[in-house]
């Protein structure tokens, strides 16, 4: 990072209010679900691409907004290496995003809401249904492995601003979630 530039949580932060949640809105009222993403340079913590949830808009359930910011990634004419970028997801990486993230070799990744909040603040229970399904007896994502190393937002250093921003962004998720939820019956994901 440059001398001047904001900490880490801070700027992960900043991302998600002005270039995830924008997107997530229009999303949201397209009737995706809430998820968000996007790809930034590890050095300089520049967004390189945003992106958020296409499932219904994209009629294709694989369109995580994970899956949407590493296409866009790697379709980009001229991008920087993956080994040089994160991963910053709105909500823990889902089972088949997390395996992307590997596969796409981006060695680090970055999340404000973890599966125990999808689960109980989003009422969307598949990461960890899936994860127990098909991958017990893990119950959990491995944050640190061979591939990338995973953590939340909240178990960086956080100053008094930051942690008033995750408040103001939790209200505004509970806003679209609640949005997403009403409307769900009417989308044809599979796992809604
Ligand atoms: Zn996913």
């Amino acid at each position: 990072m440059q001398p001047h530039s904001p900490p880490l949580a801070t700027r992960l932060l900043e991302v998600i209010e002005n270039d995830i949640l924008p997107l997530t809105r229009q999303g949201v009222a397209a009737g995706n679900k809430v998820f968000g993403a996007a790809i930034l340079r590890r050095d300089d913590l520049s967004l390189v691409h945003a992106a958020t949830n296409q499932e219904h808009s994209n009629t294709c359930p694989m369109w995580h907004g994970e899956m949407v910011a590493l296409h866009g990634f790697f379709a980009l004419p001229d991008r920087p290496p993956e080994q040089e970028c994160l991963l910053l997801s709105t909500h823990e990486p889902c089972p088949m995003c997390a395996a992307a993230t590997a596969w796409c070799g981006i060695p680090q990744v970055f999340f404000l809401f973890d599966y125990q909040d999808t689960e109980t603040q989003f009422s969307i229970p598949h990461d960890i249904a899936i994860l127990r399904q098909l991958f017990a007896p893990a119950t959990r994502l491995n944050y640190k492995n061979e591939f990338f190393a995973a953590a939340a937002i909240q178990s960086l250093a956080l100053d008094t601003a930051d942690t008033a921003r995750i408040k103001n962004i939790y209200q505004q998720y509970d806003a679209l979630s609640a949005i997403y939820q009403a409307e769900k019956e009417h989308n044809a994901i599979p796992l809604k």
